[in-house]
């Protein structure tokens, strides 16, 4: 069954809607993931390239497309900087970037990959105390 999807970056310039079912959802540790996210790791979504469909704000997405083969690419809003989903030139899919959703894509993540590179913190964090907004002092 199809199923439609909205999505945004932070500044709500750029809007987008995906379709549904997706094919895969990795949570990639790799440094590269990680220095373009600038957190533990890239949550991203795949599928195919004619499933998205962008609602505002297409002529506000730069691409960032490495000259080095093997680094990935990247896209995002130029206004407040969040990532937004991309045709990957290697694959040939599109890779949404789970976060930018604004509803449950309906799919969770089958793995963690590259995990041998996750940041030296990351094994802390799903044991850390959880609160749900800011801690109280
Ligand atoms: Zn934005
Ligand atoms: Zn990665």
């Amino acid at each position: 069954m199809t199923e439609k999807f909205k999505g945004a970056c932070l500044c709500g310039d750029v809007q987008y809607e995906v379709t549904g079912p997706f094919k895969a959802f990795h949570v990639c540790h790799c440094s590269q993931c990680r220095r373009s996210t600038g957190t533990a790791h890239a949550s991203n979504i795949f599928t195919t390239e004619d499933n998205i469909k962008w609602l505002s704000g297409e002529d506000q997405v730069k691409r960032y497309d490495p000259e080095e083969p093997g680094v990935i690419s990247k896209a995002f809003c130029t206004h407040c900087g969040s990532l937004v989903p991309y045709l990957s030139a290697k694959s040939g899919m599109l890779i949404i970037p789970a976060g930018g959703l604004s509803e449950d894509p309906g799919i969770t993540p089958q793995d963690n990959i590259f995990w041998k590179d996750r940041a030296d913190w990351y094994d802390a964090v799903p044991g850390a105390p959880r609160f749900d907004g800011f801690p109280i002092k």
